[in-house]
């Protein structure tokens, strides 16, 4: 179904909105004014809404085409992170140590989008949809994990989402089966030995030698303890002991840590398993007592197929590519919606197109995003992706 229509007239409120958010940024958990925003449009529109936790809200539209259809949930993240905006932009952002660098305010201003042209057009859709704003993407253990304790996914079929892309060009979308985000885990050990003398390591026991085994042996598990065919990341990232230019004292203690990156989340409790063996077996043998903590962050992100189906259709039929990407090792609690019901999340290429500036990394102080071409042309992908989920006879499973 030809949405352009509908967009078009959504031009300047979409571009609007989100350089609103993106001039007024508020950190993770912190969403206060973003959410009483949003609360206020969908008061505007008509829309019913629930709040979920402290900053997080949904809202909700019947559609009125006959039939049946799906109930489908689109989850946009509205939370900004703690960092300077180097932009030289009017709407750069206000509130000093707060920045959109992760393109969220796109996100929640597309989803504003979609959710107005659907509460004045619900004769497009014969389903259900949930419109979910959803706080604390950015901080573990991540706002999805609110929403689903809430039951939100009792209620739906399937659940959709982009992500902008600012590294990638406008016009392509990255959305494929399977594995596309990293299964997270962060680890840290505590080697205690005996403190002493330099001159006298028989009377003193020095954790560093453990800790220095730990740093080779955890390096090895990807190598020795995988499958050749896993992927497995796992990275020391920090050993700290003793004190800088003190070559006398023998220190008490060692602590190391790092983190996992795993596209597999059994494989993730595979690999935290071996670190949390290796961190008490091998201080052990030195006769060092150790603690081991491991922190597991957001499992991987697994789209399901027919949501993806639906996606690469919508994309292909607005003439946007499906581009050929390999998964990212970044993480998105997106993944915990895909634990409960079928879902998907595309990438939506946004950077821009005429080369007034450059690609900037995600979470980069310069981030950028083409919202004028881009914020338009991801809303029109989201509506067709939408009405196309809803529409279907039986749910996306
Ligand atoms: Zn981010
Ligand atoms: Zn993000």
């Amino acid at each position: 179904m030809a949405v352009k229509p509908y967009v078009l007239a959504e031009q300047a409120y979409l571009t609007d909105l989100r350089r609103h958010f993106h001039a007024h940024p508020e950190v993770s958990l912190k969403e206060y004014e973003t959410c009483k925003k949003i609360e206020a449009e969908l008061d505007r529109m008509g829309i019913p809404h629930k709040r979920i936790g402290e900053t997080g809200v949904y809202g909700w539209i019947d559609g009125k085409k006959a039939g049946d259809g799906a109930t489908v949930a689109l989850r946009a993240d509205i939370d900004a992170l703690a960092m300077d905006d180097l932009k030289e932009v009017p709407y750069h952002s206000q509130n000093a140590g707060v920045c959109h660098a992760c393109g969220h305010d796109a996100h929640t201003a597309v989803l504003m989008g979609v959710a107005e042209i659907l509460a004045a057009h619900k004769d497009l859709i014969k389903g259900t949809v949930y419109f979910i704003f959803q706080q604390g993407e950015e901080f573990l253990p991540g706002g999805a994990c609110t929403l689903v304790e809430e039951g939100i996914a009792d209620k739906v079929d399937a659940f959709f989402a982009i992500h902008v892309d600012a590294e990638r060009p406008f016009g392509s979308v990255d959305v494929l089966e399977g594995t596309r985000s990293a299964a997270i885990a962060t680890f840290e050990i505590t080697v205690t030995g005996k403190g002493g003398h330099g001159s006298t390591p028989h009377t003193a026991n020095n954790p560093l030698l453990p800790a220095s085994d730990l740093v080779d042996a955890i390096s090895m598990i990807p190598a020795m303890k995988c499958g050749p065919l896993d992927n497995a990341t796992v990275s020391v990232t920090y050993l700290h002991s003793g004190t800088h230019g003190v070559a006398n004292v023998i220190p008490e203690t060692a602590v190391l840590g790092g983190a996992v990156r795993v596209l597999d989340t059994q494989l993730r409790s595979f690999v935290t398993e071996e670190i949390k063996r290796l961190g008490e077996t091998i201080p052990a043998a030195y006769a060092c007592s150790s603690e081991v903590t491991i922190v597991n962050g957001y499992p991987a992100v697994v789209n399901a197929p027919a949501c993806v189906a639906v996606m690469q259709e919508s994309a292909r039929e607005i003439g946007l590519e499906v581009a050929h990407i390999d998964p990212r090792l970044g993480g998105e609690d997106f993944a915990y919606y895909g634990m409960k019901k079928p879902a998907a999340i595309a990438w939506f290429g946004m950077a821009d197109a005429t080369g007034k500036y450059a690609p900037t990394p995600h979470h980069n102080p310069k981030f950028r995003i083409d919202d004028e071409t881009g914020l338009p042309a991801a809303l029109e992908y989201m509506l067709t992706v939408y009405t196309k989920a809803c529409n279907a006879k039986t749910p996306t499973t």
